[in-house]
């Protein structure tokens, strides 16, 4: 039979928006020690607004957007998303692009009127050998930025970078959890460190894993088990994987990828990590009144 007090735990959860796949789950909820956590779309907002452009070679700024945006239609990364809306918002008509190749966490390619057109981040400008002048990495100012690159036909074209700040009740939440058993916070992300390093200055994180591809996030969470059972959450296509290696997956449901929430053993209904620590809650007051 099942206990009284997991039916009513799972149902609890559901009732602040926490979807909890089963009493496994539940149980597991209450014994995570590690966090491992993605930042673009978690920790952030992951509603980028584009804070810099600077193009690099013959084509001109809309010229530039049109082009990235057309590749990054169809992609359901915060960034992409930040890109076409951008774009449609200067009135840019973005075509239909053809052969369009997403490598998660690292951006798309695809042919946009005759020419091949590469959106994404420098690891996947090295993958197709092509080399941005260091003058073009990301200012002073904009450390904080997510930084993207656009390459036309093999050669650097721009380089954007989108502003995505912490999400209102991203240190809270960090603070809350660390206040119901989690011992130990790990930032583990596919944007560059310094990125990293900025939006966290302050917060209890413990250590940053960054330019991270999705079997690198992976390798992150099944090291971290070393430490105790790792709790990994994550919004993304790319943390699927990761999700799905942790002792316990959690995703943001509301706007991350579907991947992600069929991966996780825990999906947060609303935009939030709020209802995170009281779920924590949840599940160890079940687990005290089933034992
Ligand atoms: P995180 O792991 O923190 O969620 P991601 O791995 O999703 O971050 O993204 C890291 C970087 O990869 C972004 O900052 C961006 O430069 C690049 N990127 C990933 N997907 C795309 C895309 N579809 N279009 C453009 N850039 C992308
Ligand atoms: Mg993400």
């Amino acid at each position: 039979a099942v206990p009284v007090a997991l039916v009513s735990g799972l149902s609890r959860a559901a009732g602040i928006g926490v979807l909890i796949k089963g009493g496994g789950a539940l149980e597991m909820l209450a014994q995570v020690r590690v966090l491992v956590i993605d930042k673009t779309g978690t920790l952030t907002r992951g509603s980028a607004r584009l804070a810099a452009l600077r193009t690099l070679g013959a084509h001109g700024e809309a010229e530039v957007l049109r082009l990235a945006a057309s590749v990054d239609q169809a992609s359901g990364h915060p960034v992409a998303r930040a890109l076409v809306e951008e774009a449609r918002g200067r009135g840019l008509i973005l075509p239909q692009p053809s052969m369009v190749a997403e490598s998660p966490g690292e951006g798309a390619s695809g042919r946009v009127e005759g020419r091949l057109v590469i959106v994404g981040g420098a690891r996947l400008m090295r993958r197709h050998g092509i080399v941005f002048p260091l003058a073009a990495g990301p200012r002073q100012a904009a450390a904080a930025a997510s930084t993207v690159l656009v390459a036309v036909d093999g050669t650097p074209a721009a380089v954007l970078d989108f502003a995505d700040p912490l999400r209102t009740d991203g240190g809270r939440a960090l603070m809350d959890l660390r206040a119901c058993g989690i011992t130990r916070v790990v930032l583990a992300t596919g944007d560059r460190r310094g990125v990293a390093e900025a939006l966290v200055a302050g917060l209890p994180v413990d250590a940053i894993v960054a330019d991270l591809d999705p079997a690198a996030k992976t390798g992150t969470v099944a090291a971290e088990r070393r430490n105790g059972p790792v709790m990994m959450v994550g919004d993304g296509v790319n943390d699927a994987p990761a999700l799905a290696a942790a002792d316990l997956g959690v995703a943001l449901g509301a706007r991350g990828a579907a991947a992600a929430a069929e991966a996780a053993d825990v999906v947060l209904l609303v935009d939030s990590l709020a209802p995170l620590p009281q779920a924590i809650h949840i599940a160890k007051r079940a687990r005290a009144i089933a034992l």
